[in-house]
């Protein structure tokens, strides 16, 4: 059946993305450096710039990988503050946790195996969310919307850092060339896994531009929602509040 069909194709793509993390794990942040020229380092400052998080935060870095988010966090939060970073993938996480122990974070962080779709967290438990390049790998977006709206405190924001759409032309060509032949062939290079970074390039080309993302927040319930484009429009920026 159709519905039949469906249910296949959403476990496909869930294995899929766990064996493409599997993969990439101990190799994620020299990738992230190389494929980004560094600059994902300031899309992640930007972000932590518009959070408002501030000392004895509870802060959840969902789908936080190796945990650049969370250590810039961890040191906003101070000790009396808490870090919750959560992913779905083990090696992943444990990648995360070995290099924050080795920068010293310690305390105020703790590791949660989840999905994004169904957190298992209390209702309105943190003051802030992050998802950075997490929610394009996600199967059911709405429903990790609407899973993170409900452990947000009232007056808590969501912040979405993700691929989006450039917003003129020449760079949309350019950038489609550099993810579709470049990326790939790095990845091969790099990590000896093109496979995963072709995987990486059709998600980013798949995932909802800015207005659509914007939308299915609202849809959510988050409210005075707005996006900042960030080295234009490669990556945004999605903020949105729960009043
Ligand atoms: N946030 C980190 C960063 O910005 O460097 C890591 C981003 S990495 C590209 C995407 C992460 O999303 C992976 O660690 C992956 O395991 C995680 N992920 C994928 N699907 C998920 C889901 N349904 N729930 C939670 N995490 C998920």
């Amino acid at each position: 059946t159709h519905f039949g069909f469906k249910t296949v194709a959403k476990d496909e793509k869930a294995g899929m993305v766990a064996n493409v993390f599997h993969n990439v794990a101990a190799k994620y942040d020299i990738m992230n450096d190389v494929m980004s020229m560094g600059i994902h380092r300031i899309w992640k400052r930007f972000t932590i710039d518009c959070s408002g998080v501030r000392p004895g935060h509870r802060v959840l870095d969902l789908a936080g990988g190796t945990g650049d988010l969370t250590a810039k966090f961890s040191r906003i939060v101070g000790e009396k503050g808490q870090v919750v970073l959560a992913d779905i993938n083990n090696s992943m996480l444990n990648v995360g946790r070995d290099k924050l122990r080795d920068l010293g974070i310690v305390g105020n962080v703790n590791y949660v195996q989840a999905n994004a779709e169904e957190l298992p967290f209390p209702d309105n438990h943190f003051d802030c969310i992050t998802i950075g390049f997490g929610l394009r790998n996600v199967t059911d977006k709405d429903k990790a919307l609407r899973s993170m709206y409900r452990v947000l405190k009232p007056g808590g924001r969501l912040l979405v850092l993700e691929f989006s759409k450039p917003i003129v032309e020449p760079l949309s060509k350019v950038y489609d060339a550099y993810s579709f032949h470049l990326l790939p062939k790095m990845g091969e290079i790099i990590a000896n896994d093109g496979e995963s970074y072709r995987y990486l390039a059709e998600s980013i080309r798949m995932h909802p531009d800015q207005d659509t993302l914007k939308g299915m927040m609202e849809d959510a319930g988050f409210e005075q929602t707005k996006y900042f484009n960030l080295t234009g429009g490669i990556v945004a920026l999605h903020r949105g509040y729960k009043f």
